[in-house]
């Protein structure tokens, strides 16, 4: 049996390069009061100081079947627990409709449309649905620590005609808010097969109520009459999108931001989860669901698209100059070097955080400023001969994503540069023993 087992230690350790397996095999052999040949020289080691989290998991790793089944195959042990980033900010942009040419208050033109899009995708700030809001709040999964939703209200065929390719085209999911006697009625409304099809590429579905009249009511009806219509308004313009479109429809925009608390009230008993408001405001971990604040972005101003893609002082999106985290100067070569480089997934849990700005060929160094999700601005330094700002994180993530933004001016009369990004940490592997040199 022994023997068996030595054979099978090998073989696996021969295997597989994965430093994790020999690590767990080393502790298998030691366990099982064997030494494999790595390990004969060096009799004996300091074990590493394990914390109970760690003690925990690795428990686990070590309870795991790998001698039953004898494929060399290691359970990789789920992290399941994580750190809320409660102090996330969300935008939510509203849009009513869209068209060729020009621009109202509610009617926004294409291009235009197309260039703020285009300006928040380099921005780096990512687009997420409503949904992802909605889990967040209820703890089961984290958003970035900026990010921004789009929705859109009435639902006119422009959405699918001007706004719809455009969000396809970026990957960015949205949300439509629709009236029942407004839905696949001919004439410049939104039919059923449109906003199907808008449903399989990222679209959500919003009740907008039935009638699309203020939710206070008309002075004419008595109070009972008033309570039946307005439980109608919220009710069955849920059941019938529901119906129609095989979804559940937990989400409500109050027709002209009109509501009070009765209202909301009902909405939530009716089942309505998240209730937007168009009250300009951004939706951080307190802001209450049953009115959440909401952007309404007009044709002919800019003013709101800027506050709304503005976050805790920055610049907004269109106005100060965003260099992509990917940008390229002429010989191809990234224009500004991040370390960790954008999305990549490390296993260092307290990494050094660097961006060389050399290729930029001058920074003012009193304008330069980095972020970090959930610390905020950081003393980063600024080392001028080298262009390189590096900030070490001062303890361990404990999130699966950091956030990272870097402001700064490449003179002090130029405008404000940001490059976002964010890096992924393998909280799985950070748990993992170490083995030691
Ligand atoms: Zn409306």
């Amino acid at each position: 049996m022994r023997f068996l087992l030595i054979c099978l230690l090998a073989a696996l350790t021969c295997l597989t390069s994965c430093k994790r397996i020999e690590a767990k095999l080393d502790r298998l052999a030691r366990l099982a009061g064997l030494t494999t040949a790595a390990e004969e020289v060096p009799k004996k080691k300091a074990e590493p100081v394990l914390t109970a989290e760690q003690q925990a998991l690795e428990a686990k790793v070590l309870n795991s079947a790998v001698f039953e089944t004898v494929k060399p195959e290691v359970v990789t042990p789920k992290v399941e627990t994580f750190e809320l980033n409660k102090s996330a900010v969300v935008s939510i942009l509203g849009y009513h409709d869209f068209k060729a040419r020009g621009g109202s208050p509610m009617l926004i033109n294409g291009t235009k449309f197309a260039e703020q899009m285009k300006a928040i995708k380099e921005s780096g700030i990512p687009v997420i649905s409503l949904s992802d809001v909605l889990e967040w709040r209820k703890g089961k999964k984290n958003i970035p620590e900026e990010a921004i939703v789009i929705t859109m209200d009435d639902g006119w065929e422009g959405v699918y005609t001007f706004a719809y390719p455009v969000l396809k085209e970026y990957g960015f999911p949205f949300t439509i808010y629709l009236y029942k006697k407004y839905v696949n009625i001919g004439g410049r409304s939104l039919s059923w097969v449109q906003i199907r099809e808008m449903m399989k590429n990222g679209c959500e579905v919003g009740s907008h109520s039935v009638s699309h009249e203020s939710l206070r009511g008309n002075k004419k009806r008595n109070e009972a009459d008033q309570q039946l219509w307005l439980l109608g308004e919220l009710k069955d313009s849920k059941e019938f999108l529901e119906k129609n479109l095989s979804t559940t429809c937990t989400s409500f925009a109050y027709p002209f931001g009109i509501f009070d608390e009765s209202t909301t009230e009902l909405a939530q008993q009716v089942g309505y989860e998240t209730l937007i408001t168009v009250n300009s405001q951004k939706v951080t971990w307190e802001s209450p669901l049953g009115k959440l604040g909401r952007y309404i972005i007009h044709g002919d101003s800019d003013t709101n698209f800027k506050l709304a893609t503005s976050f805790r002082g920055r610049g907004d999106v269109s106005s100060s100059h965003f260099l992509t985290s990917s940008a390229k100067d002429e010989k191809g070569n990234a224009l500004v070097e991040l370390s960790p480089v954008p999305e990549e997934l490390v296993k260092e849990r307290q990494p050094i955080i660097t961006a060389k700005l050399a290729r930029l060929g001058t920074v003012a160094p009193e304008t330069v400023r980095l972020r970090v999700a959930g610390l905020g601005t950081v003393p980063a330094r600024y080392d001028p001969t080298t262009m390189t700002v590096s900030y070490k994180l001062p303890y361990r993530l404990r999130r699966e994503d950091c956030q990272v933004t870097l402001n700064f001016k490449r003179a002090a009369d130029q405008p404000d540069e940001v490059v976002g990004w964010r890096f992924k940490i393998d909280l799985a592997a950070a748990y993992l023993p170490l083995r030691l040199p």
